[in-house]
């Protein structure tokens, strides 16, 4: 598939006319469409839900949005909650999935009525010593270890990653927590990223279920949800098919008739907890060439870094660029598209072949709205960019400011080491 920016050059100019680049770029249209599908290729299940993954795009505006469709917040943070709590979402609107969890982060949830989902067989005895009970409803991370194949497709690798409990633990855990009163379970995993595949959510749901049945047989535990997490992904290459939500919630169905509703649980609600495919296409980080650079390779400088998004430097993803204006031309210059940052990593592109770019042009860098400005950081002292909504109706509203240099020393704000500045 042709990968084209959800927005035109003159709609682009005249949005940096206002707002500097570089910025992340949101489309409300298709935040919302998007999001009407994922509820209906759901619809079937009667308790479905999606939890947003808000560490993907933690903004409130964001998740705003996505709580006319029905969303909760998944949160995994003290001030991912914080967030959640403020705009309105309460009790099991929240589910808490974090690992490594600090105590207070346990108390926190507890008190504003999120639902527990525990990253280990270790975490019961410390959630009951940090909450001082077990909540009625609670959900543990299973890890089944071993490698995640479809077919003999490797989609990831469950026994290297550090999340979840074994399926011994799992038993256990149901058993410890059902003797502390625990009435309502919930089984979640997240086993495979950024899959684009219709089969992995049918492939997960199928494990799931099937332990779902043992742990209810076994432990006489009430399951009452489901929940497949994150995973679904998204075409970052051009020609990659994207995913087909209405086929994956049929191939989730299908496995609930074939192994939960005979065993009688066909009252389990399914959840999930998309992050990238709820957001991922619907963000693009717009940026200008500022230099060009002719040595051993040509080099294009753009405004923005890997400050602004790090998912290239830190695992060489693949981000499309769109060089505005020229979308029709050859791309006959092979470039790297390159950031500022003292760090050899910081580039968008290695090797890309582009059309000719000229300085003063403006780039579009596909597929950031998940996971894009949310991983941003401060390396070298530089800025988080604003990020802007482009509603439906065409107008253009700020999300979240651009930091400034007064954000950047605010934590020496308890002395006066930087009393004489003049920012
Ligand atoms: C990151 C994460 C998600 C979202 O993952 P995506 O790949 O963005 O869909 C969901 N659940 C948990 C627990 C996560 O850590």
């Amino acid at each position: 598939m042709d990968k084209r920016p959800f927005v035109t050059k003159e709609k682009l100019e005249e949005i940096a006319r206002e707002y500097p680049t570089p910025f992340h770029l949101y489309d409300e249209k298709g935040i919302r469409e998007n999001a009407q599908k994922l509820e209906e290729a759901f619809s079937w299940n009667k308790g479905y839900r999606e939890y947003f993954a808000v560490k993907a795009t933690p903004n409130p505006f964001i998740l705003n949005i996505l709580k006319d469709y029905g969303c909760g917040a998944d949160c995994s943070s003290m001030t991912e909650l914080m967030m959640s709590d403020c705009l309105g979402f309460t009790g099991s609107d929240i589910m808490f999935s974090s690992n490594d969890t600090p105590a207070e982060e346990f108390q926190y949830a507890d008190k504003i009525g999120g639902i527990i989902n525990l990253d280990d067989i270790t975490h019961i005895e410390f959630l009951k010593k940090a909450i001082g009970h077990i909540p009625e409803t609670i959900s543990c991370r299973y890890n089944p270890g071993g490698i995640f194949k479809i077919s003999n497709d490797i989609m990831d690798n469950p026994g290297d990653s550090k999340y979840g409990m074994t399926t011994e633990q799992m038993f256990e855990a149901f058993r410890i927590l059902k003797s502390n009163g625990a009435k309502n379970f919930g089984i979640h995993a997240f086993l495979a990223s950024n899959t684009v595949t219709n089969e992995y959510y049918p492939l997960l749901a199928k494990v799931l279920f099937e332990l779902a049945v043992e742990l209810k047989k076994e432990t006489g535990a009430h399951i009452s949800f489901i929940n497949l997490s994150g995973g679904i992904g998204i075409p970052y290459r051009p020609g990659e098919e994207s995913n087909d939500i209405k086929a994956i919630g049929e191939g989730v169905r299908a496995v609930y008739e074939e192994i939960l509703v005979p065993e009688g649980m066909g009252d389990v609600a399914i959840y999930t907890e998309l992050g990238r495919f709820m957001l991922g296409p619907y963000g693009g980080l717009v940026t200008r060439a500022i230099h060009e650079k002719h040595t051993h390779k040509e080099y294009i400088g753009v405004d923005a870094c890997a400050v602004n998004l790090m998912r290239p430097a830190m695992y060489g993803a693949y981000h499309h660029i769109t060089v505005m204006g020229k979308e029709g031309d050859v791309c006959g210059h092979k470039y790297d598209v390159v950031g500022s940052l003292c760090e050899n990593n910081d580039k968008f592109a290695i090797d890309r072949n582009l059309p000719e770019i000229s300085v003063g042009d403006l780039l579009f860098i596909h597929d950031t709205g998940a996971h894009g400005f949310a991983m941003g950081y401060n390396y070298n002292g530089k800025l988080k960019s604003a990020e802007l909504l482009l509603k439906e109706d065409g107008s253009v509203e700020m999300i979240r400011r651009a930091e400034t240099p007064r954000d950047y020393f605010a934590t020496f704000d308890f002395c006066d080491v930087l009393k004489d500045m003049k920012y």
